[in-house]
């Protein structure tokens, strides 16, 4: 049995908010009346936490699915240890 992890870690689904305006995660806008994503990130203490992108942002799914990887990609790593000096 194989699955592929790359692809099913953010839980992508399309969400149509009416109602709400909803914030894009990307370039901070509201958005509402129009298709949008929501998307799960893991959080640094490890909780799902989810988060929206206009379809402005994301055009695609395999578009959003980059630009999680380019945020994600971009976020400042955890601090180490600091290096013993030689
Ligand atoms: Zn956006």
């Amino acid at each position: 049995m194989k699955r592929n992890t790359e692809s099913n870690q953010y839980e992508i689904t399309k969400c149509n908010p009416w109602f709400f305006w909803t914030e894009c995660f990307f370039c901070n806008h509201e958005f509402r009346r129009e298709a949008g994503w929501r998307f799960s990130l893991q959080t640094g203490g490890g909780q799902l936490q989810y988060s929206h992108s206009c379809a402005e942002c994301s055009k695609t799914k395999q578009h959003l699915e980059g630009n999680i990887k380019t945020f994600l990609s971009r976020k400042p790593k955890a601090p180490q240890a600091t290096p013993r000096k030689p």
